[in-house]
């Protein structure tokens, strides 16, 4: 439990106090910022105003695993108190007793869950993130990232500031707390008004749940309604969970404000179109999650038959690589006419791929997360479809897979572009060293799989699976750098690092 006022309180994580886990990295350096920073990719949560608050962000946070496994957290508000709940690993593990969840007092809770590529996970940066101002408590939670974190983080702590976390989102406390204006409201926008990047951000005070969206919308969030309560959710598939209607998107740019007398919205920066990112299409949503509109599991579907009208094969059987590559397979497999198979069955019961840190074990969790179906793959030529290629590390694997068990021919079809660019606005793409298609061409990434052949959707064709009629290239619909290197934010952090293309359009007022 944290007090409104009681700045030395702190909250227990996991038997292991803040504090102490604070000492225990003492000896962090400044690179570690950086380090972890880039790892951060998560859902959020939020309800107002509801007598099962915790519960139903427990119940939110669920149907949101997909966009973090390794560490969740609760913080609630009763009017008075703050009370903080944080643990490593899933919601369903961690929120499922009726004693936690009678702990989180209060008709509103925020909820986070987080998601990273190492075990060298730092409770401390565990959402929600909470601090005691003298406008009173203010716990938050964020999905995306600062691509200026590491740069005002250096900045707050050269003028005094003591940092808790190597977490980017607690530079967003530090900007509150200074902050001179009045309401909290009006701290928060100056608060974002310094920050740039991706963000979603729910924020919850003792009389107040906040979200808000960057100027371009990077990252999702979305507006529901429970009874008479409040409901803020990455995405659409967290409000079915606990049964509220969806009422619309926190628009790119905007901040809500939700209070007993409804939502406020603010719109504290120069009108600019969204630009939100085409990967939580391609990957990171559920497919049962609507996003502008657009149903996931559908844009997926069209990808694969846009796929299917530009690289066709002469195979026998659509087989795709699960879950992940399911939607796009049946698209493939319906404009084409091939016939789909489960040739490849997924053990449920291990995390994504990417949630172990080395190569290697890495490896390994792709040969345990997938086996062969042999009787539908033997003798045949087989067409195998996966939504996206990173490493590379299970497309070779699966195709190994596809001969150990008696394939004759193995084509590799990809429902997205080549990723020859890193990510900074919170999906873990690894640096391009590590990019298979950043240090390959098709015939050497083939090659390197072992396929008999291999193709990509096109940046058109994913434009085109979304509803366009291509991409905009003046004006991109969507935040698309991984394919194109174009960035829509400024990248202060990297310093030129990987010298990218900004586009025109970002200081422009529209
Ligand atoms: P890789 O094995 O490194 O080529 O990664 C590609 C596989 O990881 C595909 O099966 C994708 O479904 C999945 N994937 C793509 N992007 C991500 C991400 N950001 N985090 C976790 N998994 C991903």
């Amino acid at each position: 439990m944290v007090s409104r006022h009681d700045t030395t309180a702190v909250d227990i994580i996991d038997g292991q106090t803040t504090a102490d886990n604070t000492v225990a990295r003492q000896a962090d350096k400044w690179s570690r910022y950086g380090d972890d920073r880039l790892r951060e990719e998560c859902g959020v949560f939020g309800v107002f105003d509801h007598a099962d608050a915790s519960a139903l962000t427990a119940l939110g946070l669920h149907a949101l695993q997909h966009r973090g496994q390794e560490a969740a957290g609760i913080a609630t508000c009763d009017g008075t108190q703050f009370h903080l709940e944080r643990r490593m690993g899933l919601v369903g593990d961690n929120f499922n007793k009726q004693t936690v969840i009678d702990r989180l007092k209060g008709r509103s809770a925020i909820g986070h869950n987080r998601y990273s590529t190492t075990g060298d996970t730092i409770l401390r940066n565990v959402q929600p993130l909470f601090a005691d101002l003298d406008t009173g408590g203010f716990a938050v939670a964020h999905n995306g990232n600062l691509t200026n974190a590491l740069t005002l983080r250096r900045e707050l702590v050269s003028s005094g500031a003591i940092c808790q976390s190597t977490s980017d989102t607690e530079v967003i406390l530090h900007l509150l707390s200074r902050s001179k204006k009045r309401r909290i409201v009006e701290r928060f926008v100056d608060a974002i008004r310094q920050i740039e990047g991706a963000y979603a951000l729910v924020g919850l005070t003792d009389d107040m749940l906040i979200g808000a969206r960057d100027p371009v919308g990077i990252r999702p969030l979305v507006i529901g309604r429970l009874d008479n309560a409040y409901v803020l959710a990455s995405e659409t598939c967290a409000l079915d969970i606990v049964g509220a209607e969806f009422i619309r998107e926190v628009d790119n740019g905007e901040v809500v404000a939700i209070t007993k007398d409804g939502i406020e919205s603010h719109r504290p920066f120069p009108k600019r179109p969204a630009q939100p990112c085409i990967f939580e299409y391609i990957y990171f949503a559920r497919p049962d999650s609507i996003i502008n509109g657009r149903s996931v599991y559908d844009v997926r579907k069209q990808f694969g038959v846009q796929l299917a009208a530009e690289s066709p094969a002469d195979v026998d059987v659509v087989v795709p690589i699960p879950d992940s590559g399911v939607p796009a397979a049946i698209g493939y497999a319906q404009h084409s006419g091939i016939p789909f198979e489960l040739g490849i069955i997924r053990n449920h019961y291990v995390g994504r791929t990417f949630i172990e840190p080395e190569q290697q074990i890495r490896a390994l969790g792709v040969k345990l997360k997938h086996s062969a179906n042999a009787g539908v793959i033997r003798g045949k030529r087989i067409l195998l479809i996966d939504d996206s290629v990173v490493r590379g590390t299970t497309s070779k694997k699966i195709v190994q897979l596809m001969y150990e068990a008696g394939a004759k021919e193995v084509h590799m079809r990809i429902a997205c572009p080549p990723i020859t660019h890193s990510d900074y606005y919170g999906i873990d793409t690894p640096s391009k060293e590590d990019l298979l298609a950043a240090n390959l061409d098709n015939e050497g990434m083939r090659e390197f799989m072992g396929a008999t052949s291999l193709a990509f959707l096109s940046i058109n064709g994913v434009y085109r699976g979304v509803g366009e009629t291509g991409r905009d290239s003046l004006r991109p619909q969507f935040t698309d750098h991984c394919f194109t290197g174009e960035y829509p934010t400024p990248l202060t952090d990297q310093n030129g690092t990987e010298a990218p293309r900004q586009l025109s359009l970002l200081a422009e007022v529209l």
